[in-house]
């Protein structure tokens, strides 16, 4: 498809201002065209209006007519064919291959929620016949569900275009639940985007929902982003992105007249820990997942395990051994943008600068002037890492650091002192987990998702998963922004108090007409009330 280079407003293709952005190949920093329009305050505001205007058609709308929306904009994805993975790994300098694994991604997450709005029951009906009847009081009659909460703004991310994109996971959970979006696009990608924006529109137009529940806008700035979460009409917002931004927008929205929910996404370091029985076992094993966790998608995902604690035992050595080597063996690879080049190099050097850090393992260094990122591994010590606390950041890119431990109380201080993360992974035996209770127990408290025997990328896109965790990792620790929880983002529960049956919402009238799970007396149940 050609691009234009301009806004999807609505049903309506816009471009009012006057200053234009430019993409550039990731891999080479030319410039790429076409040209793209900054989005007016003027662009936000009809943006935002047409969502509003059109919340009450949406959240209207059959389940199933949305459901047919979420597979329409699968089937039109994938209709676009080579062109937009080769847009997007012009834009990303992602390969090829990961670009087609993560449409499939992008797609499965459409079908998926398509099947969660068919089945029903995420909803959450609740109902607690009233009795008037009961002494000393008459007990009134009380059912509550879910309900979406209106426009919401939604920021791309950089390091996913298809799967946290303009249609991503934030999207898709929107317009599942009856909210209209209004997206701004990722700067570094908007070819992508546009592409995959216009599927939207295809889809909507084919469903015969309003075309104004859908708009992206475009732009290379703050402000654009800051106006979309300011605007009254805007109820919440999904990031993923820097700490530094979604903090930003954060504040933002916390400073309005009505504060507004912001679900950021902000990444972490995913500590590793490596406990004795399966260093002993398998260190050689563990040190070839470890790398290929650290260097996948060249580091640039917010599960990448940035910090790994190993006890001081024989199989610690061999791990180190094994990791150097595979380390030294990668080749340097294209970052998402020069930006994130820019961060990481910099970053990297200042770990591999500090005193009582050493390089265990580093790739050949990339080529003068290129936007790649070698990768590398370092070594430290408790102290080291107190002392320093830059080495406790998340520094994105294909970087790690091991930090070696003399007993299992400098591992549980390390852990009882960490910041909210998204995920930390434990390596041993189940007799290691049994032994190491505490650790675990001190981990819950930390992190969103703890993994056992495996790596915290590569994340499964399903009903358990939570991906999400105390802030800084987020911003809101009940939510998940992967799996179909992430919905509940975007709702909130209404309750209907003493409401004749006929006035009540389907979901909630004696006759399960859907057959849906339902709360009814305490009792989950799909039977009629
Ligand atoms: P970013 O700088 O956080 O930008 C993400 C989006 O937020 C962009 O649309 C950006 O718009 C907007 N934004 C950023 N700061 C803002 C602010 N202060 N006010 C208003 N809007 C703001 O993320 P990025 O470009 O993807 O990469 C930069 C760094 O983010 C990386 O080096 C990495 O540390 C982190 N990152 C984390 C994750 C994760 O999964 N958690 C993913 C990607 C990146 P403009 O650029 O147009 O202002």
């Amino acid at each position: 498809m050609e691009l234009r280079g301009k806004h999807l407003i609505g049903g309506r293709i816009a471009a009012e201002a006057s200053t234009t952005f430019q993409a550039a190949v990731a891999a080479t920093g030319e410039p790429l065209d076409p040209p793209y329009y900054e989005a007016t305050a003027a662009e936000v505001d009809s943006a935002l209006r047409g969502a509003e205007s059109s919340f009450d058609a949406l959240r209207g709308s059959a389940h199933e007519v949305r459901a047919d929306l979420l597979d329409r904009i699968a089937d039109q994805i994938v209709a676009l064919g080579d062109a937009l993975l080769e847009r997007a790994h012009l834009e990303t300098g992602l390969p090829l291959a990961r670009l087609t694994a993560e449409r499939g991604r992008a797609v499965n997450q459409m079908r998926l929620f398509a099947e969660l709005l068919r089945e029903g029951s995420w909803v959450e009906a609740r109902i607690d016949r009233g009795q008037p009847e009961r002494q000393p009081l008459p007990k009134p009659d009380v059912r509550r569900m879910l309900i979406p909460l209106g426009p919401i703004v939604v920021f791309g991310a950089s390091n996913f275009p298809l799967a946290i994109g303009v249609v991503g996971t934030d999207t898709v959970c929107a317009l599942a639940a009856g909210c209209p979006v209004v997206v701004k696009g990722h700067p570094a990608h908007p070819g992508t985007g546009e592409m995959l924006g216009t599927a939207v529109h295809s889809a909507l137009e084919a469903t015969g929902l309003p075309l104004e529940s859908f708009s992206l806008l475009h732009g290379a700035g703050h402000e654009l982003g800051l106006a979309l979460v300011r605007h009254p009409a805007t109820r919440a917002v999904a990031f993923t992105g820097s700490l530094r931004g979604g903090r930003a927008l954060y504040d933002a929205a916390a400073a309005r007249p009505d504060p507004i929910p912001v679900y950021a996404e902000m990444g972490s370091t995913n500590p590793v820990f490596l406990l004795p029985g399966a260093l002993e076992q398998r260190a050689e094993q563990i040190a070839e997942g470890y790398i290929g966790s650290v260097t996948m998608g060249v580091g640039q995902f917010c599960t990448n395990p940035g910090i790994v604690l190993g006890l001081e035992a024989p199989g610690l050595g061999r791990f180190l051994d094994a990791a150097g080597r595979l380390a030294n063996a990668t080749t340097p690879a294209t970052m998402l943008h020069a930006g994130i080049q820019r961060t990481f190099d910099a970053g990297l050097e200042r770990v591999a600068r500090t005193k009582g850090v050493r390089t265990i393992g580093r790739s050949a260094e990339p080529a003068a002037g290129a936007c790649q990122a070698a990768s590398a591994v370092f070594a430290t010590d408790p102290q080291t890492i107190e002392a320093e606390p830059h080495l406790k950041e998340e520094l994105f890119g294909p970087a790690s650091i091991v930090v070696q431990c003399r007993d299992v109380a400098e591992m549980v201080r390390y852990a009882e002192s960490l910041e909210g993360q998204l995920t930390a992974t434990l390596h041993g035996t189940e007799e290691d987990l049994r032994t190491y209770e505490r650790l675990v127990r001190v981990l819950e408290r930390k992190v969103g998702r703890l993994v056992f025997n495996g790596f915290p990328t590569g994340i499964e896109v399903c009903a358990a998963m939570h991906h999400g965790g105390p802030y800084p990792a987020t911003t809101d620790p009940h939510f998940t922004s992967i799996g179909t929880a992430a919905i509940h983002r975007f709702v909130r529960p209404v309750c209907y108090q003493g409401f004749p049956d006929a006035a009540l919402p389907p979901e909630l009238r004696n006759r399960n007409a859907r057959r849906i799970w339902r709360l009814v007396d305490n009792q989950f149940t799909k039977e009629d009330a």
